[in-house]
């Protein structure tokens, strides 16, 4: 596996900031959550390809796991040893609602820059 360039770098930052990540253009959200079909500045495609949302899905899953399982160790942490199931219960409760929620628009412009980066074409 290679080294990252600085370039494939840019182009994940991009990516994970919700700007364009070929060219890093803002406001390339229609509404708040869902993409305009080509960026605007650099008229990229952002459904790049049948199935291409998947892997969006697949990181705001794994981004939204890792939130929750940090908010139930951080509260276990917190806690101890008097542990109580509402203290607990409620912190992942709005973490496992509301961070697939907030995360869904960046996990959109992350995954098409890591597309972009395997596939290497516009
Ligand atoms: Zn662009």
């Amino acid at each position: 596996m290679s080294k990252p360039s600085k370039s494939e770098l840019a182009t994940l930052l991009r990516g994970a900031t919700g700007s364009c990540p070929a060219c890093g253009s803002r406001g390339i959200f229609k509404t708040g959550m869902r993409l305009e079909l080509k960026c605007p500045s650099c008229e990229i495609s952002f459904d790049r390809s049948p199935g291409h949302w998947v892997g969006a899905v697949g990181i705001n899953t794994i981004v939204s796991m890792l939130a929750l399982l940090s908010t139930i160790v951080l509260s276990t942490l917190l806690l101890w040893p008097d542990l109580k199931v509402l203290p607990m219960l409620l912190p992942a409760l709005i973490v496992g609602f509301v961070s697939p929620i907030a995360f869904y628009p960046i996990s959109q412009t992350l995954w098409t820059a890591i597309d972009l980066i395997i596939r290497k074409d516009k």
